[in-house]
């Protein structure tokens, strides 16, 4: 049967799109997991109640192949992870639980971010709900509920086809992306900017101000640390400050959003005190940037947030706002 988002908003010409696979939802952990299918579930549930005049079309693409994961990350790596879902319920870390068909869900994820960096090339804006997420994720390791990172391997889709072109990577997710560290922080093309809660308090323990970027990189790397107590103003005025230096210093040609929404104050890992106001006046300043550097394009990936009807109104309010 046809998915109903994708009677409710069939193929639109250059309308945003939003990257979603099924699949996604057969990953599934112990009960009461923070990181569950009812995520995504529940944020499919919230656009099937976006207006229907939307300018968003919904699509589900082709899972990622073996070989195109191979771009980022190491074969016996993925080997060992295929094979763990029928051996094992843990892999590489008590927070990465697996089950039978986690390797489909991962692949889908991951085919989820590769349909949304074609489409940034392509000049369309759009949103890949990608579930497992994937900012920690590193070439051989598994680790914060994150398998494969699907933010970079959109960026490097971006690569291929432009290089030499600079692309920044923004995450608000609460918690640092040290994947996307992993992967660029020796590489002055990427740009990365992250806004997340004390490493000191919280997992995973890195992403200090004073971790610029390595060698040739050193510079293009921007970590703001936010005291877990502030407001969500203060969080607001800090994330415009910062990440407004740190674009004018070092001007992108592509924009891609880690977008996590655990810093909410109603998140049940309570690490924030942001409102929905105050995330959609963050995403503002992103379309301001994407307006001024990046032709008006962005592609969005989804990585935490843990209250379910926190995902199910926030994230069709997000694809609302960034559908222009
Ligand atoms: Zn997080």
């Amino acid at each position: 049967m046809r998915h109903p988002l994708l009677n409710r908003f069939p193929d639109r010409e250059n309308a945003f799109k939003v990257f979603f696979h099924p699949d996604c939802l057969l990953h599934e952990g112990p009960a009461a997991h923070p990181e569950q299918p009812e995520r995504l579930k529940a944020i499919l549930e919230g656009c099937l109640l976006l207006p229907k005049r939307t300018p968003v079309s919904f699509d589900i693409p082709q899972p990622a192949g073996f070989d195109q994961l191979l771009v980022l990350h190491d074969q016996q790596y993925l080997n060992r992870l295929e094979e763990a879902q029928h051996k094992t319920t843990v892999f590489m870390s008590p927070d990465n639980y697996l089950c039978q068909d986690s390797f489909a869900a991962i692949q889908a994820s991951a085919g989820c971010a590769l349909a949304s960096g074609e489409s940034l090339l392509e000049g369309v804006s759009s949103f890949a709900l990608t579930r497992p997420a994937g900012h920690h994720a590193m070439r051989s390791t598994a680790e914060g509920f994150c398998f494969i990172n699907n933010v970079a391997l959109a960026t490097e889709i971006v690569r291929c086809s432009r290089p030499g072109a600079k692309c920044l990577i923004v995450d608000f997710d609460a918690h640092y992306g040290n994947g996307i560290d992993y992967f660029y922080n020796r590489d002055p093309q990427v740009l990365y900017y992250s806004i997340h809660a004390d490493p000191d308090q919280i997992y995973p323990h890195c992403g200090f101000p004073d971790e610029t970027g390595r060698d040739k990189g050193r510079g293009t790397k921007c970590n703001v640390v936010v005291n877990t107590g502030v407001t969500g103003t203060q969080w607001l005025k800090t994330f415009q400050k910062t990440l407004l230096e740190f674009v004018t210093k070092n001007t992108p040609d592509f924009l891609l959003v880690s977008a996590g929404f655990d810093a909410h104050k109603e998140d049940p890992l309570g690490l924030m005190s942001l409102t929905d106001r105050h995330f959609l006046n963050a995403i503002n300043l992103l379309l301001e940037i994407a307006d001024e550097h990046c032709d008006g394009i962005s592609a969005w990936f989804l990585e935490g947030g843990y209250s379910i009807p926190v995902l199910k109104r926030i994230v069709p309010k997000v694809i609302k706002k960034l559908a222009r």
